[in-house]
């Protein structure tokens, strides 16, 4: 079980992105995370984590961060990420290794093989030795998501992954996931696109800097509380729930 207890992150001391967010995880589990531009997702995902200055804590069946900050894979949000970066796919996928290395110990010809087993699974080995610029969107986040294959985390925590990617890559991607899923681990999902909620997630979180809701989705991704999270240019059509 995973417990996020009263997460809260303030910008420069004094606005408050998120305050006072607290829920369990029951593993495993495929969670959405939603909200409103703005509401404070990411900034949930790093102080949960620790990767800004918040307060609060998180645990994995009682134990603190630190002892299992290994066990974590974090995919930030793509526009944060430099494209640019000389560096090719197979050595991307190859840093998911270092959590388990000592300092400037050697990755072997069995750690290149997690790689390329894993450039396999979501179907990018031909792009091996290509650059990291040179790839699609939806190419690219294929690829991190095999650097968290590699590192075998337990608990992956994707910002917005779907964000500008082909339909293909979403697909295999939500396919891979499903399937980790299935062998105990634990994914969360920041997410916007509401009219795929039902189809992707087991359990979601629905915030706008405060917690508003979290459960199961059939449960929890209904019309009150979205409107609470997104106000009302929410509007609920036969087809499903969107957003205006
Ligand atoms: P979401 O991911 O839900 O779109 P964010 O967590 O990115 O929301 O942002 C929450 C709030 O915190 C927003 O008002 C945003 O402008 C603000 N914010 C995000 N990052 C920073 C930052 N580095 N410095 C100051 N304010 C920030
Ligand atoms: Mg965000």
């Amino acid at each position: 079980m995973i417990q996020f207890n009263n997460i809260t992150a303030s910008y420069d001391g004094v606005y408050t992105a998120v305050e006072d967010v607290s829920f369990t995880v029951e593993n495993p589990a495929i969670v959405g995370i939603l909200g409103p531009n703005g509401a404070g997702k990411s900034t949930f995902i790093k102080a949960a984590l620790k990767l800004i200055k918040s307060s609060g804590e998180t645990t994995s069946d009682g134990r603190p961060l630190k002892e299992w900050q290994k066990e974590i894979a974090y995919v930030e949000q793509k526009s944060a990420i430099d494209h640019t970066f000389p560096i090719t796919v197979r050595e991307v996928v190859s840093l998911g290794l270092y959590p388990h290395k000592k300092i400037f110990q050697k990755i072997n010809s069995s750690d290149w093989e997690k790689v390329d087993h894993a450039l396999g699974l979501v179907k990018m080995e031909e792009f091996a030795h290509r650059q990291i610029g040179e790839l699609s969107g939806g190419q690219f986040q294929r690829v991190l998501i095999a650097r968290s294959l590699v590192q075998n985390a337990n608990f992956i925590f994707l910002d917005e992954p779907f964000v500008g990617i082909d339909a293909t890559s979403e697909d295999i991607i939500m396919n891979i996931l499903h399937q980790l899923k299935h062998t105990g681990k634990t994914i969360f999902i920041v997410h916007h696109d509401l009219s795929k909620v039902e189809k992707y997630f087991d359990e979601v979180v629905i915030m706008n800097k405060y917690l508003i809701a979290k459960g199961k989705t059939k449960d929890v991704f209904v019309e009150k509380n979205l409107v609470q999270a997104f106000g009302d240019s929410i509007f609920v059509r036969r087809s499903g729930i969107d957003v205006q």
